[in-house]
């Protein structure tokens, strides 16, 4: 066992010597017969949230009515979630009832796939009743019981299905994926944020193209914010497999592929419910890829946009292009430029008003800039004497 379960052994051990089973389980159990690097480890028991309460002096409620809360242990942080069954699942998308239960076995069979249906005990026992480690072997996702039904009570496990075809490169087992491809439209009752949280997921997965082939070949895309009849350009996106792509510069490149701009880029990223913050920044992006697909970079385009939008857009621009970029000589011109920013221009706007004597105005922003190309394109030097005589001489001040 390695470390994150490690330390959280003693956990499990007091938990135990309470009355109740306790074990690792999901995610982490997953990984860690993948092979994988796990960071945390989420952890199931059959004792009650009040039960852990009265065990453990330190915990928070973070979503006690499901079951689930925080335990401090050792100055770290765990999330424990006692044993529970589901039922109704009326909207597709979350049970009409959590009942908390006492047993193992019951808690796997409500959980998505096989290989997520595992549990780990103290001594590194795995409990597998679904079968998940042979899913495992033969890379299948698979889900716990007939798909249809599962899938039925919450859709969103159709997409969970794709992002780990998208992290692990599994294969969906074939009534799994039959079962996908028809009950596609009840994604439509799941709330946007959780089907942003699985897309960036799938865009940042190192095997994003199998993802982004089968969401638009099982039709699934059809159903995600602002994608439904660009099935097309999901595939053409899928064939940029450059590796070195961020997932912003991912999401840059879709908008390019399905050809928004402007406003209706903008839109469309507000539809999957980005950041106002995220928006802006892949806004700048694209409109500096939409500027590298027409013209080289020079000193001004690169000082203009900034190193970090410019490698951006031109890391875009490589992976549309198929070009080997620039990205070694924007770093390079821009660790040249005279100046990086406004502020390291040797003149500010104070020094124009008091060399002029005029009124401060939308006038001394204008001056300013002017004087910043000349110093930029290398016209003119960086120094306060040299930049006021252009001034007078330009008769800008
Ligand atoms: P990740 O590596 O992204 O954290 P994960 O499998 O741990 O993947 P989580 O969302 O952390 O995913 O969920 C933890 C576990 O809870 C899963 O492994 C699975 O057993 C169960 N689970 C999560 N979401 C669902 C769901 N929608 N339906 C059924 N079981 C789920
Ligand atoms: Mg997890």
């Amino acid at each position: 066992m390695n470390n994150p379960f490690l330390k959280a052994v003693p956990l499990l051990e007091k938990i135990e010597s309470s009355g109740f089973e306790a074990y690792f389980v999901g995610g982490s159990v997953r990984d860690t017969l993948l092979g994988r690097e796990i960071t945390d480890v989420d952890i199931a028991t059959s004792a009650h949230p009040y039960e852990l309460k009265a065990i453990f002096p330190k915990t928070a409620d973070i979503g006690i009515e499901h079951g689930t809360i925080m335990v401090f242990f050792e100055g770290e942080p765990y999330e424990i979630t006692t044993f529970r069954s589901e039922t109704g699942y009326s909207d597709h998308r979350r049970p009409d009832k959590v009942n908390f239960i006492r047993s193992l076995r019951e808690d796997l069979k409500r959980r998505d796939f096989t290989m997520n249906a595992m549990a780990m005990d103290r001594a590194g026992t795995i409990i597998d009743p679904f079968n998940g480690q042979q899913a495992l072997s033969q890379k299948l996702i698979v889900t716990v019981g007939n798909p249809k039904e599962r899938f039925g009570e919450d859709a969103l496990r159709m997409l969970r299905g794709i992002r780990f075809v998208g992290q692990l490169g599994f294969t969906l087992e074939a009534g799994t994926l039959a079962s996908l491809a028809e009950l596609g439209p009840l994604l439509g009752k799941i709330a946007t944020e959780r089907k942003t949280a699985e897309f960036e997921k799938i865009l940042k997965g190192p095997f994003r193209s199998e993802a982004l082939t089968l969401l638009a070949k099982t039709g699934i895309s059809r159903y995600l914010p602002g994608l439904a009849g660009y099935e097309n350009s999901l595939l053409k996106l899928s064939r940029h497999t450059k590796a070195s792509l961020s997932m912003e510069e991912i999401w840059v490149l879709l908008l390019r592929i399905i050809g928004k701009r402007d406003k209706d880029a903008e839109a469309f990223l507000r539809e999957w419910k980005l950041p106002s913050r995220t928006i802006k920044t892949l806004l700048k992006v694209l409109r500096w890829l939409e500027f590298r697909l027409e013209h080289k970079w020079d000193q001004a385009s690169i000082y203009q946009a900034g190193k970090e939008y410019a490698l951006a857009a031109e890391n875009v621009y490589e992976s549309l292009t198929e070009n080997n970029g620039e990205q070694g000589s924007i770093a390079d011109i821009f660790e040249k430029l005279p100046i990086h920013n406004l502020t390291e221009l040797a003149v500010s706007g104070g020094d124009l008003l008091a060399w002029s004597g005029k009124g401060p105005g939308p006038w001394v922003k204008d001056v300013l800039e002017k004087a910043e190309m000349q110093v930029i394109d290398g016209k003119l030097d960086n120094e306060k004497g040299k930049i006021r005589e252009w001034l007078e001489h330009c008769n800008l001040i």
